[in-house]
């Protein structure tokens, strides 16, 4: 059921059930992050690998005491500057979380999401919320309750509908080594404004570097539809020959008879329009009658750079 109501959302989460909340990033798939039956049943649901952990959702600065052991100073000013908002912090854990959550590490990614009806949720519970996006494993996350629908429709009991993801785009994540901040996931909050609170960070967000770290599969957030990345469209179309083709292009139409449909996703070249509309754009292309998809490289800048990461990830050929 699709509904605003937080009391049954609460209720349903209560009796150790899922409930799936809206955030500014994505849309999240919830429970108890003290019942291990919840958390078992997220995996399950989404069919992720027990090896990925998963992010813990907090009501306000004050509970991260009681997820995190410890919090390097740098944590402190980061958290006190971007939450609630798109940054997730990997900190050492607290005994009490599982390590289910965790995939076994000593550590725990969490975040205080940006969303009135999901804060109002979880100030009701006495407990906070373990979710990854509401999407199956490798799947284009959710911005929408629409989309949720499409993907578990018959499998849950309360899909808590907040409207379009203001941002649509994952959480940047980071950890601490040695006290300094180390950057696992790009996502919505650019590199710069962070190394604008605690100076220059490391980024270590490729598996070959780190294969542990979140949401770095080489092939992830994709279409089901053969899907390619290039920063000429145009050209491209004519040296491989496609045809049917729906491009995804940032600011301008690209006029080709080979393409059949067209999301620009920001006319006036706005990065964080184009990146709310960006996950839409997909979801709208792998439902319609295109043969592949085309997507055009983003400027090379800020939020730029996070949609080209997630780009590469999205047209990786399946192994
Ligand atoms: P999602 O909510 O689907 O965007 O996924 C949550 C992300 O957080 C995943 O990509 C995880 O790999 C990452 N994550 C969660 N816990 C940790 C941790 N302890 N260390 C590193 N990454 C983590
Ligand atoms: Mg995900």
């Amino acid at each position: 059921m699709i509904t605003t109501n937080i009391d049954k959302a609460g209720d349903v989460l209560n009796q150790g059930k899922l409930v799936v909340i809206p955030t500014e990033t994505v849309y999240g798939l919830a429970g108890n992050a003290f019942d291990e039956n919840a958390i078992n049943a997220i995996f399950s649901l989404k069919n992720r690998p027990k090896s990925n952990p998963l992010i813990v959702h907090i009501k306000s600065l004050e509970y991260l005491e009681k997820v995190a052991s410890h919090i390097p100073e740098k944590a402190k000013l980061l958290a006190a500057k971007f939450w609630p908002g798109p940054l997730t912090l990997v900190l050492s854990k607290k005994p009490e979380i599982s390590d289910l959550i965790t995939a076994g590490k000593d550590t725990v990614a969490v975040r205080m999401p940006n969303h009135d009806l999901t804060l109002s949720l979880l100030n009701k519970l006495d407990f906070p919320l373990v979710a990854p996006s509401a999407n199956p494993f490798g799947s284009i996350s959710p911005t929408c309750a629409a989309h949720v629908m499409h993907y578990f429709e018959n499998e849950l009991e309360v899909v808590l509908d907040g409207g379009d993801c203001t941002i649509g785009i994952e959480s940047t994540i980071v950890g601490f080594e040695e006290e300094e901040v180390v950057v696992y996931r790009l996502g919505t909050l650019p590199l710069e404004e962070i190394e604008a609170i605690v100076g220059s960070v490391t980024l270590k967000n490729s598996t070959s570097v780190n294969p542990q770290a979140p949401g770095m599969q080489e092939r992830h957030y994709a279409p089901n539809k053969q899907s390619y990345l290039t920063e000429n469209v145009d050209q491209f179309l004519m040296l491989n020959s496609l045809d049917n083709v729906g491009v995804i292009s940032f600011q301008s139409e690209i006029l080709s008879p080979r393409i059949s449909q067209q999301i620009v996703l920001s006319s006036k070249g706005d990065l964080k329009e184009a990146s709310r509309n960006l996950y839409k754009a997909m979801h709208q292309f792998d439902l319609s009658s295109v043969d592949c998809i085309v997507f055009e490289t983003f400027p090379k800048v800020g939020l730029g750079l996070t949609i080209n990461d997630k780009l590469k990830r999205a047209t990786t050929q399946k192994q």
